[in-house]
């Protein structure tokens, strides 16, 4: 994984950090279990608050940009770990066609009439 971290002044002179990452992960499709790999490609901005008293309001908050109260060094390793989590898929899954679980879908389909009738039988007994 590879990221960039470069700090400017937006046009009101005010402090503000711009992180980029980019990284191939291997993460478990949760349909089939198997393996899946994801190219993660992100980019966030980040303006810097001097103190509490100075994060806007919400509804002058800009929906581009998240706020850093900048009162103590910044974790810059919590800050990338934050934007990985936020910008990997929750539910990763393969496109249908390379999902092993259209296979076993298919093949449960055909089974299932007979679990149905198993389970009938079982429940009368
Ligand atoms: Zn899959």
């Amino acid at each position: 994984m590879h990221y960039k971290l470069s700090g400017r002044r937006d046009m009101e002179g005010q402090p503000q950090l711009e992180l980029q990452i980019n990284g191939h992960f291997n993460l478990v499709c949760q349909r089939c279990l198997g393996a899946l790999a994801f190219d993660l490609d992100a980019a966030a901005v980040f303006i810097l608050v001097p103190d509490e008293s100075r994060m806007p309001q919400p509804e002058d908050e800009r929906d581009d940009v998240e706020y850093i109260v900048a009162d103590a060094p910044i974790d810059v390793r919590a800050l990338i770990e934050d934007e990985v989590l936020l910008s990997l898929p929750l539910a990763p899954a393969h496109e249908n066609v390379n999902c092993n679980d259209a296979l076993s879908a298919a093949k449960e389909q055909k089974e299932s009439p007979f679990k149905v009738l198993q389970g009938l039988k079982l429940n009368k007994d």
